[in-house]
């Protein structure tokens, strides 16, 4: 046991389809479809890329008739595929009548996402909220009670403004608007239950765009109920910008403990590939010692010391084919997702950061033998020199592989 590792915070655990979440299982992994739901051939392919990459549970948009009307279709081919990840269904507006009307859609998805911004206004708003809890209980599904800063129930805003505008110091229009987050997701939480749901089958997100918002956010959430949290910096953007305020914001949260399930919302290139945002919520609990999924490769950034692109492009190659591999790998080998493979630019920390890892090769730098030595769990086992140090290198660390992983049943077969 890592007694770095942060200490979760306690919750309920929830089961969404055989995933667990919550309670102390890994904090899980999902993401979300961009494709018109009612388009069956390609949420198919999407949610199976999805699932490939390692999405756990995968949420899919019910916004209509057609879309509802797609779900069990769904839902039979990918079983038929041999996929089996959990699809959740994500509910605006309209979630009480399709709930009711598409009982088959209802009993294919595993999941309800319930946004209570969106559930209807003024006197439906209780009435509707109501109908989709009875049926996650008819159905036996648990809900995710998803509240967002940007569908936030304006009636709870207006009641906490009240509130607060009688307070001899009142607090800024930011932190009104947390409180009124916090409080939808909390009470609606509690209107479920005592409609008849069972805590544990209850998720909870708060979910809104800017880092320090969500933070706060989430800390006051998690203190003020144990049920188990989705996590998630909302419309985090594109690209790196995407990618490192989602990081900053849910590395925090997880090392504080809080979070049981999260997803990372990129917005994607056009055309881009939508599997990267499952690899980026991989990468995160990874680099952050809370779950492995993929060997590493530890390389050095280069510097003047290291001219040419050789070890650039050895450790993309390398890196590329541990995660090209990994499909494979997985079925055969047990503990493989932990190994760690090192490519450096050269001697200077070279040998030792090869060394820590189990697999480490040091590539010769500027004016250095033109040589790579190659560590294997500390030690120095060959140097390799010529054309071929990359294949040779893959040659090495499939060896290591087999050897290292192999499962019990494995090692005995000819
Ligand atoms: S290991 Fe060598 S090439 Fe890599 S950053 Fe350090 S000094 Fe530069």
């Amino acid at each position: 046991m890592d007694e770095s590792l942060p200490v979760r915070r306690a919750s309920l655990q929830a089961k969404v389809g055989h995933v667990a979440v919550g309670g102390g299982a890994p904090v899980v992994v999902q993401s979300m479809t961009n494709t018109d739901t009612a388009d069956v051939t390609a949420t198919v392919a999407q949610v199976r890329a999805l699932a490939d990459a390692g999405s756990e549970l995968v949420r899919i948009t019910v916004n209509n008739e057609e879309s509802a009307a797609a779900v069990p279709i769904i839902h039979e081919k990918l079983l038929a595929q041999n996929c089996g990840v959990p699809l959740v269904g994500d509910f605006h507006y309209n979630g009480h009548t399709l709930l009711n009307d598409y009982p088959e859609m209802a009993e294919a998805l595993a999941k309800y996402r319930i946004n209570p911004g969106n559930v209807g206004f003024a006197d439906k708003q209780d009435k509707q909220f109501a109908m989709m809890i009875e049926a996650a209980i008819k159905y036996n599904k648990p809900v995710r009670i998803g509240v967002n800063w940007g569908s936030l129930d304006q009636a709870m805003l207006a009641r906490v403004l009240d509130e607060n505008a009688k307070l001899a110091t009142p607090k800024s229009l930011n932190e009104v608007s947390r409180e009124a987050l916090v409080r939808s997701a909390v009470e609606s939480a509690s209107r479920a239950v005592e409609i008849g749901m069972r805590p544990e089958q209850i998720l909870l997100s708060c979910k809104v765009s800017r880092v320090q918002d969500l933070i706060a956010v989430y800390r006051e959430l998690g203190g003020r109920c144990n049920y188990a949290l989705h996590l998630g910096l909302t419309e985090a953007g594109m690209g790196s910008k995407g990618i490192v305020a989602s990081t900053a914001a849910l590395s925090v949260l997880l090392q504080e403990g809080i979070g049981d399930t999260i997803r990372i919302s990129l917005t994607p290139e056009p055309n881009g590939d939508r599997t990267k945002e499952v690899q980026v919520a991989q990468e995160i609990l990874q680099s952050m010692g809370l779950r492995s999924f993929t060997p590493q490769v530890t390389a050095c950034p280069g510097c003047g010391r290291t001219t040419s692109t050789v070890f650039q492009e050895l450790a993309d190659k390398i890196q590329t084919y541990l995660r090209n591999q990994m499909p494979v790998w997985k079925e055969k080998y047990s503990g493989v997702e932990t190994m760690n493979v090192a490519v450096m630019g050269c001697i200077v920390n070279g040998p030792g950061e090869s060394k820590h890892a189990n697999i480490g090769i040091s590539l010769p730098g500027t004016g250095e033998t033109p040589s790579a030595p190659v560590f294997v769990d500390g030690k120095k086992t060959v140097t390799l020199r010529g054309e071929n140090i990359a294949e040779e290198f893959q040659a090495i660390v499939d060896n290591y592989v087999k050897t290292t992983y192999a499962k019990t049943e494995n090692k005995h077969v000819a």
